[in-house]
């Protein structure tokens, strides 16, 4: 509980602690419950991902709290345990719940940040500290393939930044360049007739550059009947962002990279809509998706705003330099 003495100090009375201050607050809850068999960078990715689907789900709550991660009671207290909100860890222990006391003020707590951090760690901890280990304990728990990529793809962003601060953006074609788009979401593909075109347009000139508007891993590359070459992203907001219709990759990319918001990944082509090496039956142009994964499903969104957001700080950023 050291934190809320030093924010007490250091935030006024009516301001809450800011951006910075939480995630300093969190990363020293995930420095303080690793431990020699699990890196702060997996409780940090299991963590955030909990926050993400929290962020989109309406089945779910909300932890309101520095730490996302939440529990079911079952799993908490233990599926047979009779008392209602049980904190004693020697009834919850009996009765098989996972809570444990993270903090040691002897209460098992599932609104306590430290209690919830040590119950992940120590659950983690049972596999072991290889990544194979990672996956089959969050397969255990959370039995889907997608929920442990998307996991294990933050997770090694993490690891790779040394850092938790991996918000930025920025717009996914070089400024410099002539380019436009608008919005059309929604708009009708016309090839294949009644695809709904799930994404924005930037037009282009060919061989622009592509930037990754995120942090993220690739995880996808290669051909595609629609989407031409095209790039699949995973980022640590369980987000898919998807670059197709590109003349080529750039060099030396693939599957697995870590890339950055504003690495070249691409250059605008016109590639797709039929067999691999189609090129042309259309203007050159990146065409930009985000898919967004619930824990359940991915589903794409209006990228439009984000765009326009991005452009607008790319700009700010390019004229203060
Ligand atoms: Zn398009």
């Amino acid at each position: 509980m050291f934190w809320s003495i030093i924010f007490s100090e250091e935030a006024s009375a009516n301001e809450g602690p800011t951006r910075e201050e939480i995630l300093q607050q969190r990363m020293a809850y995930y420095l303080q419950f690793q431990d020699i068999l699990i890196p702060w960078y997996y409780l940090a990715a299991v963590d955030q991902y909990e926050r993400n689907i929290q962020g989109v789900r309406k089945d779910i709550p909300k932890r309101d709290s520095i730490i996302a991660i939440q529990f079911s009671e079952d799993y908490w207290t233990g599926p047979l345990n009779p008392i209602i909100n049980d904190t004693s860890p020697v009834t919850i222990s009996y009765f098989g719940g996972m809570g444990l006391d993270g903090d040691g003020d002897g209460i098992v707590n599932s609104d306590d940040d430290e209690d919830v951090l040590f119950t992940m760690s120590s659950f983690l901890s049972k596999y072991g500290s290889h990544e194979d280990d990672f996956k089959l304990a969050l397969w255990d728990y959370y039995q889907s393939e997608k929920v442990v990529n998307q996991i294990v793809t933050i997770a090694k962003l993490f690891k790779h930044y040394d850092s938790i601060d991996l918000d930025s953006h920025t717009f996914p074609v070089a400024l410099g360049y002539n380019y436009s788009y608008r919005g059309t979401w929604g708009a009708n593909r016309g090839w294949g007739g009644r695809r709904i075109h799930e994404g924005t347009d930037v037009f282009a000139d060919y061989s622009t550059p592509v930037l990754s508007a995120s942090y993220g891993v690739v995880e996808v590359m290669g051909w595609n009947q629609f989407g031409g070459w095209r790039v699949g992203i995973r980022d640590n907001h369980n987000s898919y962002h998807y670059y197709a219709h590109l003349a080529y990759y750039d060099k030396g990319l693939k599957v697995g990279d870590v890339v950055e918001p504003g690495q070249v990944i691409g250059y605008v082509g016109s590639t797709g809509y039929g067999k691999e090496g189609t090129s042309g039956k259309f203007p050159p142009h990146l065409h930009y998706g985000i898919y967004k994964f619930d824990g359940r499903n991915e589903w794409a969104f209006d990228p439009y705003p984000s765009l326009l957001q991005w452009e607008k700080e790319a700009k700010q950023a390019r004229k203060k330099r």
